[in-house]
């Protein structure tokens, strides 16, 4: 039945496929010429099947473990270099039809307070976003038809990209809706969204079932297959993700990869990100009743695997994560962080009250953008708030070809760079601005082509002199 090519949710995601694999895996977690053999293919950078990935993730040899880490720090740097792009997610709605057990959104939590931003609440909280230096937002609602239909999804969208406040824009907003129709898709990519994403909970079709009991999402098919709609709708980049905790991890990594390679065999475009969501505490939500829950060191393993099989998606983490598993995992190939962030409606331009709540979920890490953004350069990371690619028309197989060629990392390096100035001029505090704008001089140094580092060293100045928004 498993079919890589097939539309159909149950022959691309092979329930019969992926516990083959998982039986494959065990029998051979101990078989060292396979695994060395699998690490030199990841080696030659040609990515994983889900196969080979799944025989890694159940090997526990230490020193093999080690092995993996070291290459997923590897091809992050081959990739990517060592800048992580910075992005913000900004709730619009928290009214969902949906009865998801995981979330605290669900339709039948009647304590939760229910709020839909106004466009003057929404250019509030992107005012907020902009005051903190933030370029890149994800926008997340609930589904919704009566309070959230998608005009209302796209007229949020005009306003966040209308606001211009002192220096501040947003120039990229991802979008994080329920699956919806081919007409809906092609509207979002009308209203000139960057990344589509949505997360896929769970790829076990039983326990999706029985975690969202009612409402439109319950419809397991529907759901897996909204990224070849997305695609069919003209969006070009669709970021995959599973919520570990719900199902056996060994199971959902199986199925985020056979979801990655049916894009790449259908489309010719894998995911453009892979977010790595842990379930969390919430309003009404108790993770402890949810016992497939994974530790750190599994967490870390997850990553490291993601990025070896995968080399050229972006790995996104999440402040569901603390300050102490995110440094954990850097190293492992994340390539994208969120900062700063609110989980709840309306929570940028106002916190909430203490006995209000419409979050979605704890954060964990709580520390400033300021604070995230002096932590990664102390790190010798380069933080980014670069959004070049998708106002080049860099999407869809056009980035593919120059990221599995590694050569997008001649524009990220210097976008960087210049992205970094703009924060360091409008929004930094003196001991970031100090130590970042040391970074730039020291990595203006490192672009090897002579003509874009004048470039760069010229835009540079011109930045500091007030001018902004430059790009490669
Ligand atoms: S996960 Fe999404 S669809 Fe489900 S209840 Fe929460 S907001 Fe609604
Ligand atoms: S150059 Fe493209 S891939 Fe690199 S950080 Fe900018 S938008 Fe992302």
């Amino acid at each position: 039945m498993y079919d890589i090519k097939s539309f159909k949710a149950e022959e691309f995601i092979s329930d019969e496929e992926i516990l083959d694999t998982l039986a494959y895996a065990d029998a051979n977690k101990d078989n060292v010429d396979l695994i060395d053999e699998i690490l030199n293919k990841a080696r030659e950078r040609k990515g994983l099947n889900h196969r080979e990935a799944s025989v890694l993730l159940a090997c526990d040899m230490e020193d093999k473990i080690q092995e993996m880490y070291a290459l997923a720090k590897q091809i992050k740097e081959d990739y990517y270099g060592n800048r992580i792009v910075m992005f913000a997610p900004l709730y619009l709605s928290n009214y969902c039809v949906n009865g998801c057990v995981y979330c605290p959104y669900h339709l039948k939590n009647k304590h939760i307070a229910r709020k839909k931003l106004t466009q003057e609440e929404v250019a509030k909280e992107v005012i907020a976003l902009q005051d903190m230096g933030h370029k890149r937002l994800a926008i997340e609602a609930g589904e919704d038809p009566v309070n959230n239909p998608i005009e209302y999804i796209l007229e949020c969208i005009d306003t966040i990209y209308s606001i211009k406040h002192k220096n501040g824009a947003i120039r990229r907003v991802n979008v994080n809706i329920a699956a919806t129709t081919v007409e809906n898709y092609r509207k979002l990519h009308d209203a000139g969204i960057g990344t589509y994403i949505l997360f896929q909970e769970t790829y076990n079709k039983k326990s999706y079932e029985e975690l969202h009991p009612t409402g439109p999402k319950h419809d397991y098919a529907y759901h897996t297959e909204a990224m070849d709609r997305a695609m069919e709708g003209g969006i070009d980049d669709v970021g995959l993700g599973v919520l570990f905790g719900l199902e056996l991890y060994r199971y959902e990594f199986a199925g985020l990869l056979m979801h990655a390679e049916h894009l790449e065999a259908v489309h010719g475009v894998g995911p453009h990100t892979i977010s790595v969501p842990r379930l969390k505490r919430a309003d009404d939500i108790d993770p402890d009743t949810f016992d497939n829950g994974i530790d750190d060191d599994t967490f870390a393993k997850i990553c490291a695997l993601i990025r070896i099989s995968v080399p050229y998606t972006g790995m996104i983490i999440s402040t569901r994560e603390s300050q102490a598993v995110r440094e954990k995992v850097l190293p492992l190939g994340v390539s994208q962080l969120s900062g700063a962030s609110r989980t709840s409606v309306g929570g940028y331009a106002e916190p909430e009250a203490e006995d209000v709540t419409t979050e979605q979920f704890d954060v964990s890490d709580n520390r400033t953008l300021d604070e995230v953004v002096n932590w990664l350069i102390k790190m010798g990371h380069i933080p980014s708030f670069c959004t070049a690619c998708y106002r080049e028309g860099r999407t869809g197989d056009r980035f593919m070809t120059l990221c599995k060629n590694m050569q997008i990392l001649n524009c990220c390096h210097p976008n960087a760079l210049m992205t970094l100035k703009e924060y360091l001029e409008d929004y930094a505090s003196p001991e970031t601005k100090e130590i970042g704008s040391k970074l730039i001089e020291q990595e203006l140094e490192k672009i090897p082509n002579p003509k874009v580092k004048a470039t760069a060293t010229e835009y540079i100045h011109n930045i500091a002199d007030g001018k902004r928004d430059f790009r490669f």
